[in-house]
């Protein structure tokens, strides 16, 4: 179900950031269900709780996000547009409503920052372009497996990894800052070493730019979503999850390891881990009082 919000604003800062403190959501809730997402907590001002299938649109966004990228004082920051939810999931085939969110960008001059699981975002790649000539236009892609049985489990409705580094190839050769972030690695279920290796290799020989990789994270409601899926998908790996999930975090001596798999990697990719558009230094949210 797509039902739409009206937005009073849409600029939001936050202190943990990878590519930006600034996020605008376009979208409420994502179809892409992945079985680990972080996000479900950001449905609890709504009136469901069901975050993978209530899904909710800002239908004036691109209007009110030209208005604060307008404004005098803001500092044309980087603008992430999928912080929680996945701007360019299912809905948006129909909805469409990114490209006018592009355009606003392109008024404005402001910089972009897509983070996406989908391919859908080829549809707008003119318009990206033309921003990028413009102003600093970043897409970054998440992954976890390149198993795509794995895959379909865990990430069922998103596009398969293989196609998302495919697709992200193209931004690079269009001249768009790129990143991947691999993550979740999943404990006993994406961390094989195979795994690993290839991510890393076709980073690599795509010249996606930098990657970052992480373990799973099980906190709030995550957590009793993630054990149910582990109960009917993996129910050999629930006694194996309680001892490395005692707390919202991975062991640290599987962190440890991973790390160390991690750090291997880069050295024989030579890959970074770090990522940052291009940005003003002072990006704290003060200035948006004086608005
Ligand atoms: S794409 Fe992101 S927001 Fe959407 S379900 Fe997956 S993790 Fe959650």
């Amino acid at each position: 179900m797509l039902k739409e919000l009206t937005a009073k604003s849409m600029l939001h800062y936050h202190e943990q950031t990878f590519a930006t403190n600034w996020d605008a959501n376009i979208y409420r809730g994502c179809e892409h269900n992945c079985r680990y997402c972080f996000a479900q907590y950001s449905h609890r001002y709504l009136d469901t709780a069901n975050f993978f299938k209530d899904i909710f649109v800002k239908s004036n966004a691109p209007e009110i996000l030209t208005r604060e990228l307008n404004r005098r004082l803001w500092k044309k920051y980087p603008v992430n547009v999928c912080g929680v939810s996945d701007c360019y999931q299912p809905q948006e085939a129909g909805y469409k409503i990114m490209p006018d969110v592009i355009r606003s960008f392109i008024t404005t001059k402001n910089p972009l920052v897509i983070t996406t699981k989908s391919t859908l975002i080829l549809r707008d790649i003119a318009l990206l372009k033309e921003l990028n000539e413009l102003v600093d236009v970043s897409i970054v892609i998440s992954v976890s497996t390149l198993d795509e049985e794995k895959r379909l489990l865990i990430e069922p409705n998103a596009a398969p990894t293989l196609e998302r580094m495919k697709m992200l190839r193209q931004f690079t050769e269009i001249g768009c800052k790129t990143a991947v972030l691999f993550m979740p690695i999943i404990p006993c279920i994406s961390d094989d070493q195979k795994n690993l290796n290839e991510i890393f290799k076709i980073t690599k020989e795509y010249n996606l730019g930098p990657i970052n990789a992480w373990p799973l994270h099980l906190r709030g409601k995550t957590r009793s979503v993630f054990f149910a899926f582990l109960k009917d998908h993996f129910p050999e790996l629930l006694s194996d999850y309680r001892i490395l999930y005692e707390n919202g975090s991975v062991s640290d001596e599987y962190r440890n390891m991973l790390h160390k798999k991690i750090r291997d990697l880069r050295e024989k990719y030579q890959l970074y881990s770090i990522y940052k558009p291009t940005a003003p230094k002072d990006c704290r949210p003060a200035q948006l009082a004086l608005f």
